[in-house]
């Protein structure tokens, strides 16, 4: 428990568990999957500080993409678009914590990863937009319907640290 101790104070202070509790929808694309980049993606959000409390893979139907990215139905790319994000499995979870939506944006980098820094995700692996590894939602409301789009809530769990009182006994 020390190592991950002073995260269990934080989740015990009663201040702002409101903002505490944010969550957004991250999805591994499909690219990523093929390129065996899971793991490394989960790790950098569980080191961040962020909690899992959802996570499934799938591969998506034409159906939940367009919902999903039906701000985008008019441009060029769309069609393609969705081709290539309903090729092959895509890894779909649900992290939680203190201004999760923002920092996960900053984690992940520029739409365009000719843009993107190094340290993101899409500046450490992709080169081009249109394979650019990893979606994350770019808004507390948005991240609301994307994850109700993809989940249903039985599915997204409220799970709490370890007390470390009650592990070292
Ligand atoms: P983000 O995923 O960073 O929120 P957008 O919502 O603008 O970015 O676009 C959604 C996805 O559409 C991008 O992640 C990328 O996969 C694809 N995309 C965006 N722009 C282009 C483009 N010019 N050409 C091909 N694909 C694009």
């Amino acid at each position: 428990g020390l190592l991950w101790g002073h995260r269990v104070v934080w989740h015990r202070s009663k201040s702002s568990l409101s903002d505490v509790k944010e969550r957004t929808l991250i999805a591994i694309k499909p690219d990523g999957v093929q390129r065996r980049l899971v793991g490394q993606i989960i790790q950098r959000f569980e080191q961040r500080g962020f909690k899992l409390v959802g996570l499934k893979m799938l591969q998506a139907s034409q159906d939940i993409l367009s919902e999903h990215y039906c701000d985008l139905r008019t441009k060029p790319f769309y069609s393609s678009l969705l081709r290539y994000m309903s090729s092959g499995p895509l890894v779909v979870m649900v992290w939680e914590g203190h201004n999760v939506v923002q920092t996960s944006r900053t984690m992940v980098g520029s739409t365009n990863p000719a843009e993107a820094q190094a340290g993101t995700v899409r500046g450490d692996f992709s080169i081009h937009v249109s394979r650019n590894v990893i979606h994350a939602s770019d808004s507390v409301e948005g991240a609301q319907k994307e994850i109700q789009l993809w989940f249903q809530s039985k599915d997204l769990l409220d799970w709490d640290c370890w007390d470390q009182t009650s592990t070292s006994e």
